[in-house]
């Protein structure tokens, strides 16, 4: 992409944010890496350095339950010690300006909501609770994580002794049919839907801009690399999310000064 046809892009891109009358933004892991939080595909992301521990596995096995304990605990740090970056800032920005109405995300660091984000929807759970599988007693990550490094054992529910996991989808577990619901409902009414830093393969989150289609939608994409789905949006640009939606924002800036 040469700097003129980037400039182009950017201009497109910031005319639908412009033009639609309800954009909902989608995010994946790609947005946190430039927080220091790795993503899941990239070479140096979870996977290269992780075993992925399957939902039935954790409940039936005490090994992969601890196994389970042992990464979280890693994450927990790069989450818990992460700070929102430029990406971040730029939707509560558009949020704000009433140019987003709602964010969509995939990941589960809290990030957006420390941004100024609200009523986030968190379709893969968050790693900031942890909650008991049993009762539904949940208490802050934080303090399980600091029990389980203390005890070196998967911490138990303080009310009834149950198994406890972090508040977050897993592999293999069903995604929560209430914030499913809502992200249907929400996607009824988008114009705009902008999807940040996701590589769009891992269903049904990758379907999630189509939802509910309809005529008038539209649907971008920002990406360092292609994604599953670019074949099917009406924009995409591959670039790193901060400078990109940098630049974005200099044109959103550009065409409301120009209203
Ligand atoms: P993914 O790892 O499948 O894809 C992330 C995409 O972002 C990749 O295509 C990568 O090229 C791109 N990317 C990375 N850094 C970028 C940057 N700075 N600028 C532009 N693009 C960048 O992530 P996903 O599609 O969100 O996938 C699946 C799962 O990963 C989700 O369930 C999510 O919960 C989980 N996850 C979340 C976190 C988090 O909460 N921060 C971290 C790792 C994984």
């Amino acid at each position: 992409m040469n700097s003129e046809n980037s400039t182009d892009l950017y201009r497109l891109f910031a005319s639908h944010i412009c033009e639609s009358k309800f954009t909902v933004v989608l995010t994946g892991a790609g947005i946190s890496t430039e927080s220091g939080i790795p993503d899941f595909r990239s070479p140096n992301g979870v996977w290269a350095t992780n075993r992925q521990v399957y939902f039935d596995e954790f409940l039936s096995d005490p090994e992969a339950r601890y196994e389970y304990w042992r990464q979280k605990s890693v994450s927990h740090r790069e989450f818990a010690d992460s700070i929102p970056n430029v990406g971040h800032r730029t939707i509560v920005k558009w949020q704000k300006q009433g140019l987003v109405e709602r964010v969509i995300t995939q990941n589960i660091d809290g990030l957006h909501q420390q941004a100024g984000s609200e009523d986030v929807i968190e379709i893969h759970g968050t790693a900031r609770r942890v909650a008991c599988l049993s009762c539904g007693w949940n208490e802050d990550a934080e303090v399980m994580v600091q029990r389980f490094l203390a005890n070196d054992a998967c911490p138990k529910c303080d009310e009834c002794g149950g198994i406890t996991k972090h508040a977050t989808i897993s592999f293999g577990q069903q995604l929560n049919e209430t914030v499913m619901q809502d992200t249907i409902d929400t996607l009824r009414k988008a114009e705009l839907v902008i999807a940040l830093g996701t590589s769009l393969v891992v269903e049904p989150a990758a379907s999630i801009p189509w939802i509910n289609n309809s005529a008038r939608r539209k649907v971008a994409i920002v990406n360092r690399e292609e994604t599953g789905k670019d074949h099917l949006a009406d924009i995409v640009i591959n670039g790193e999310l901060g400078v990109t939606l940098t630049e974005i924002d200099k044109h959103v800036e550009h065409a409301m000064m120009a209203d």
